[in-house]
């Protein structure tokens, strides 16, 4: 197989549509530009996405271009020559890629829906006003937390990582794994943590999460504290609801509380406004990432521990880590209320969990905590090590997946086949 890498095509070719216009000679007169673009976008791989700031109504390239005009860049250098068709134009190419829903996978903070709609005329003043008091709130929230307490921190998860990654053009063409990399940062130590995991050693459910903070507090966190009296942890984060925002991963963080004695606070920052101190880690490794090459998973542990002179602590998962919280279940809900017309769990904006067992929340930030209105039942807090496993065995992959991954693995050193060969799939 020819493989050619795009990038240097690329940099020799400054003006590219101009450039690498394909001799008209060569060009078959009777494919047509329209169908050949369709195909180029068919051939893509689109992936499946659960994340937070994704819309259900949009389709995600799998692709590891930051920007449409780098994909415009590839549609035209690598595609429209090897398949001996002239480019149509950026403008149409854009236009083609709006019409079919087709977005390249970057959820982007950068962009408040709420206020890009008070611009464009379509919201009322009043919600409009209450959402920027709303985010002016979290942000002085935070500064207080930070000038009275030790141990604040901020957390996300990092934009969805591939394996592998190379700049063989082929590449570019199939479906490979994803890879997470869930990140917590302590806005007074300046310390960062990563969790990796590939998503055959788990998924991206409220299981999941719960267990990595569970994790992170119990032996990240409290092992280092020096005062043990009167612990508080604080932790910021977006109001996302599989990741941050559920009834299971409050109860995993009660049961932390129940079982450290210690206060742990969760608070949210406003929805389109939920720029953080983690996102800096996040920068980090991605201008660490760059040009780096990547053949198996555990190739990113590496570079994200380096991304940085004060390295990060970086724990590579695998599906043994993760714990079922089933058992650990204290409250049914973390609804505000309990008839219609009552505040909803995307109202929160605060959760308390005390060493007493009970959860306080808050819906705006300036209000007292208030006790949550939900039944609880009597557990027994447990340890991250008492826990059950959620998962018996590895997650499988889909097959097209895993056959487009065996073509991939031929690229790649001999070393690394074997992990590609024993990939769990359908
Ligand atoms: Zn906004």
């Amino acid at each position: 197989m020819t493989v050619i890498a795009w990038k240097d095509r690329i940099k020799d070719n400054t003006c590219i549509p101009s450039q690498l216009r394909v001799n008209r000679d060569r060009v078959n007169p009777f494919v047509n530009r329209q169908k050949s673009m369709t195909d180029y976008f068919d051939s893509l791989p689109t992936m499946e996405s659960h994340y937070c700031r994704a819309s259900s109504s949009k389709k995600y390239l799998q692709t590891d271009w930051k920007t449409k005009m780098d994909l415009y860049k590839f549609y035209v250098s690598d595609w429209c020559k090897s398949h001996l068709t002239q480019p149509l134009s950026k403008t149409t190419f854009c236009e083609f890629m709006s019409s079919r829903n087709l977005c390249l996978f970057r959820p982007k903070k950068d962009e408040c829906e709420i206020c890009a709609r008070y611009k464009a005329g379509t919201m009322e003043e009043h919600d409009y006003q209450l959402h920027v008091l709303k985010k002016e709130e979290a942000r002085k929230e935070k500064q207080t937390d930070k000038a009275n307490n030790s141990l604040v921190f901020t957390v996300d998860l990092q934009a969805v990582l591939m394996a592998p990654k190379s700049n063989v053009s082929t590449l570019y063409y199939k479906t490979k794994l994803q890879v997470h990399n869930l990140c917590f940062y302590n806005n007074i130590s300046k310390d960062g943590y990563c969790f990796v995991w590939n998503e055959t050693e788990g998924g991206l459910n409220a299981d999941e999460f719960a267990s990595i903070w569970t994790y992170f507090i119990e032996k990240k966190i409290l092992p280092k504290v020096e005062n043990k009296t009167d612990i508080r942890i604080i932790i910021y984060s977006d109001g996302c609801g599989y990741q941050n925002r559920n009834v299971t991963m409050s109860n995993a963080l009660l049961n932390m509380a129940v079982k450290n004695k210690i206060t742990i606070e969760q608070k949210y920052l406003e929805v389109g406004h939920t720029q953080m101190e983690v996102d800096a880690m996040h920068s980090l490794i991605e201008r660490r990432m760059r040009n780096r090459i990547i053949n198996v998973p555990a190739d990113y542990v590496q570079i994200i521990e380096s991304a940085r002179n004060n390295p990060f602590d970086v724990k590579y998962l695998e599906h043994t880590f993760f714990k079922d919280f089933r058992n650990i279940s204290s409250y049914k809900s973390i609804r505000p209320g309990r008839s219609s017309g009552d505040p909803k769990v995307t109202d929160i904006r605060a959760l308390m969990y005390s060493s007493s067992g009970e959860i306080s929340y808050k819906l705006r930030f300036e209000e007292p905590w208030m006790l949550l209105p939900q039944r609880k039942s009597p557990f027994s807090a447990k340890s991250f090590e008492e826990m059950q496993n959620l998962h018996q065995t590895r997650l499988k992959i889909k097959a097209r997946k895993y056959d487009d991954l065996q073509q991939i693995k031929e690229v790649l050193p001999a070393d690394f086949r074997e992990f590609y060969n024993n990939l769990p799939h359908d």
